[in-house]
């Protein structure tokens, strides 16, 4: 074996891996116990949220300049990876704190982000990102929401849709169409609107296969007025900042994908050494362990992509759109069919709700349509590729 240094390079750092082990001490003791009942209930679960605030997990992204404890993007990718290996509905906590701060982070004056980051960083409020339209959802450009300049401010009027988080977070970015004739693409801003905002309302919870404990909710916007100050970035950037957060959010999508299949499988083993058939236990069968292998592989391979991604986003590399993009594609493909193939481990124990793999494969479902369709990564992974 080589001594040479370098090699040591290639792997996550000893306080990385400290700190997997307190957010699975957390998940196991406070967030796991929540996670069946707010499936079931497709009730928010409070107290997870109040356990990964307790543990400063809510919100790891947040720079110590607004009070945050500042973790980089693979420590926060630990972190929902922890808290979606028992529940990925509480994963969303973390990585949508993330996914609606960022736009902030990347673009935002120093007076908003002095005003809206110190409280997501306290655990007082959560921030949610309003991109998606019923009529806009690959296709963002193509968004209806429209934002009239009016006096020192600005006017909404028009609906996001599927918006994750809504009316539990306190704060919202929103983007949307400030000049209509402008060209496509470049006629969108973004804003910061308060849950408090006159003629701001919610449509009813959406009814979902999976991650129910995670609200899902229209934005409604009737002529709400918000500050001229609370534009993030320039006029006519809006969209540039919200695909540029998605580079890096994709990646906490592909931790949160990992996490779930890392929580089927755990499950599973566990499972085939305990159940008998034909007189041994189904673990001996050698079709169960090539399944069990397969699965194994597939996700490390996953979360090596994820932590490598997690990397280029934290350097801001030049091809983290690729990566970004091809760690979201692949893990949530592979937290598909790990959840799956959990499923068919346990047999019809999987199948109802006395076991956790039924619910871990319905919430996998989503990582691979949330934050672009596994299509749309396609798309961004070949327009990379041919740019080159
Ligand atoms: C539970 C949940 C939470 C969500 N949270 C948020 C959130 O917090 N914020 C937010 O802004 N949005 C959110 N979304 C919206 C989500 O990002 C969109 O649903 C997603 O981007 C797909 O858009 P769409 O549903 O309109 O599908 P469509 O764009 O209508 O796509 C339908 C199908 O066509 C395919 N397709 C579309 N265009 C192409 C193409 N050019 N080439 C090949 N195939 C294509 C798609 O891959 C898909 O298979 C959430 C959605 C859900 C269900």
């Amino acid at each position: 074996m080589s001594n040479n240094k370098d090699f040591d390079l290639f792997r996550t750092s000893d306080d990385h891996e400290e700190l997997r082990a307190a957010v699975r001490a957390v998940a196991q003791d406070k967030i796991a116990p929540h996670a069946a009942e707010a499936d079931e209930l497709a009730a928010f679960p409070k107290a997870s949220y109040d356990a990964l605030v307790a543990s400063d997990f809510h919100a790891p992204h947040i720079g110590e300049a607004y009070g945050g404890v500042g973790a980089d993007a693979l420590a926060t990718c630990i972190v929902i990876e922890e808290v979606a290996r028992v529940c990925a509905a509480s994963s969303l906590i973390p990585a949508v704190n993330k996914l609606g701060t960022m736009p902030l982070i990347l673009a935002a004056s120093d007076e908003i982000k002095a005003k809206y980051l110190p409280p997501v960083a306290r655990g007082e409020a959560m921030f949610a990102y309003g991109l998606s339209e019923r009529e806009a959802g690959s296709d963002t450009a193509s968004m209806k929401c429209r934002a009239r300049a009016d006096g020192d401010g600005w006017v909404l009027n028009g609906q996001k849709s599927w918006i994750t988080n809504a009316g539990v977070s306190s704060f919202y970015t929103v983007l949307a169409v400030t000049d209509p004739e402008g060209k496509r693409g470049s006629n969108v801003s973004a804003f910061v609107v308060e849950k408090s905002d006159p003629g701001f309302t919610f449509g009813d919870l959406e009814r979902k296969m999976g991650i129910k404990g995670s609200p899902t909710r229209e934005l409604i916007f009737e002529g709400c007025r918000v500050p001229g100050d609370r534009m993030v970035g320039a006029p006519g950037e809006g969209l540039k900042i919200a695909l540029a957060t998605l580079d890096h959010t994709r990646v906490t999508i592909g931790a949160q994908a990992v996490g779930i299949a890392q929580g089927a499988l755990d499950f599973a083993l566990g499972y085939v050494k305990e159940r008998s058939q034909f007189g041994k236990h189904i673990a001996q069968f050698q079709g169960i362990q090539f399944m069990l292998a397969d699965m194994a592989m597939k996700l490390e391979a996953a979360r090596q992509l994820v932590y490598v991604a997690a990397a280029k986003s934290e350097r801001g590399d030049k091809d983290l759109s690729f990566f970004g993009a091809a760690a979201k594609c692949f893990a949530s493909d592979v937290a598909m069919a790990v959840t799956t193939d959990a499923v068919q481990l346990l047999g019809g124990a999987g199948y109802v709700k006395d076991y956790p793999v039924e619910r871990m494969m319905r919430d996998a479902k989503i990582t691979q349509i949330y934050e672009g369709t596994n299509q749309i990564q396609r798309i961004v992974m070949a327009r990379q590729l041919l740019k080159a």
